[in-house]
């Protein structure tokens, strides 16, 4: 994982809990298949499959929101400096595995210089604003 800033005890502690809840997951699943029907292999990887995607999709959506929730009303414009208010855009997010995740993206739109830009993900971080390229078809 690159430049991650959790603990490895708490990655553990993550990936315990994770398993206890994938247990719950196939325990249900083995209850709802019945026992007439028992799931081959396949079935078996292809549910975990569908609960592995969950997690992830609850996990990445939860530190998102996270994220955005601790933005101001307002960000600076990386141009000219203007405080612009920041708005949300829903897009899906497609994660290196494939996955397309539902994100409630923040997103600032200076008036005075017509273009778009992507606020940093925390008051604190150290990235600066991502501008985002001139869009002419926008009208804005
Ligand atoms: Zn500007």
């Amino acid at each position: 994982m690159a430049k991650i800033k959790l603990t490895p005890q708490f990655l553990q502690e993550a990936r315990e809990l994770a398993t206890r809840w994938g247990t719950i997951a196939g325990e249900r699943a083995a209850r709802e298949a019945g026992s007439d029907q028992p799931m081959d292999f396949a079935d078996m990887e292809q549910f975990a499959a569908v609960v592995a995607a969950g997690l992830i999709e609850g996990s990445i959506t939860a530190l998102l929101k996270q994220q955005a929730q601790a933005l101001a009303d307002e960000q600076p414009c990386p141009e000219c400096g203007t405080r612009c208010p920041v708005e949300y855009q829903n897009r899906p997010l497609t994660i290196e595995s494939g996955q397309a995740l539902p994100l409630h993206e923040p997103v600032c739109h200076c008036p005075r210089c017509r273009r778009d830009f992507f606020p940093p993900a925390h008051e604190s971080a150290t990235g600066q604003p991502q501008l985002q390229p001139h869009r002419p078809e926008d009208g804005r």
